[in-house]
């Protein structure tokens, strides 16, 4: 049997240590021009049906994070409802194709997350799509490195927190009269919520408000049995880096300085952890950030 998540082994060694060379794309990117192609699990993930019978909204669905979870999701026996921009077309493919190769079904539902209207018709095309909706996992992020806040744009400003915290916030509005117990709803934060970058200083700031948000709802769905978690991963490699994510010029290096472990992480290894969230497994967690970040200390 080839490897897959459950395979012991060596975490240092598990994927290979990158050393990608420098490279640029506009945003959002599309990730199948990166080099190296980031590790979506496509040929790793093993499904044991904890998602049996799921119905998941996941935005960002066709790259990166929000990808790995879409097929991870699939494989455990989800329905999902893709959000992505037109412009990804062909990376939601890619996704979309794996995840009716398990026999689920997959809505593709491109538009703007900055958009509010956009989010509401996304919410209904997902429960028309679906025949209703129990997991909202918010993956879509947006990142533009600057090293002066002089050089961030009211424009960049406004657009991060739109895509970061707005669309979030909007969506789960939207979601919640569909929303029965059971249902989960898992957030994206990152380690830069805690140890904020200086050349980031819009990105980082909405990681945090989207730990506090969450941890806030959390306690007010709780009752309600409907569960709200946060995964925080660390640096991987995915297409938001060469989207002037960050300094190009540090491309070669990315991952291996920040993370004790020593290298990036690849989409496949944060994806487990949503699993995890979104399974009634977790029923007891609440609230919680889990830190995927190859040993970064948190809070
Ligand atoms: P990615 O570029 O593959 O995914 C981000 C996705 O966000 C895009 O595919 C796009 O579909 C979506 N998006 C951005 N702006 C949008 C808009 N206006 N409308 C609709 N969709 C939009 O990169 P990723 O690294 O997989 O990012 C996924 C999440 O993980 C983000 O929230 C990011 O902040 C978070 N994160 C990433 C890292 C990392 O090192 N890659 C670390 C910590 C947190
Ligand atoms: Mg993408």
């Amino acid at each position: 049997m080839a490897d897959d998540q459950y395979t012991f082994g060596d975490p240092v060694t598990r994927y290979p240590k990158i050393e990608p060379p420098v490279q640029q794309q506009p945003e959002p990117g599309v990730q199948s021009r990166m080099e190296p192609v980031p590790d979506l699990g496509e040929q790793s993930y093993r499904g044991i049906g904890k998602l049996t019978g799921r119905r998941a909204l996941i935005t960002g669905a066709d790259s990166g994070i929000g990808a790995a979870v879409a097929i991870a999701f699939a494989r455990e026996g989800a329905d999902i409802a893709l959000s992505y921009l037109p412009e990804e077309e062909s990376d939601a493919r890619h996704v979309i194709e794996l995840i009716e190769a398990e026999g689920r079904t997959a809505v593709p539902l491109p538009g703007d997350l900055t958009d509010a209207e956009y989010c509401r018709a996304l919410v209904a095309g997902a429960v028309e799509g679906l025949g209703g909706l129990d997991t909202v996992v918010n993956v879509a992020g947006k990142q533009v490195w600057q090293t002066e806040i002089g050089d961030i744009t009211d424009e960049q400003f406004e657009a991060t927190y739109r895509t970061n915290v707005f669309a979030p916030f909007w969506i789960i509005k939207a979601a919640l009269p569909h929303l029965g117990p059971g249902s989960t709803i898992i957030n994206t934060a990152s380690a830069e919520a805690y140890s904020p970058a200086p050349d980031r200083l819009d990105y980082a700031s909405t990681k945090g408000a989207i730990n506090n948000f969450s941890k806030g709802l959390a306690q007010q769905l709780a009752p309600k049995g409907i569960r709200v978690n946060v995964v925080a991963p660390g640096p991987t490699w995915t297409v938001l880096q060469v989207t002037r994510g960050v300094d190009p010029e540090t491309l070669p290096e990315f991952g291996s300085s920040e993370a004790p472990i020593g290298r990036a992480g690849q989409p496949a290894e944060i994806a487990p952890a949503y699993v995890f969230l979104a399974s009634p497994e977790s029923s007891f967690v609440i609230g919680e950030t889990l830190n995927v970040n190859g040993g970064m200390p948190t809070p």
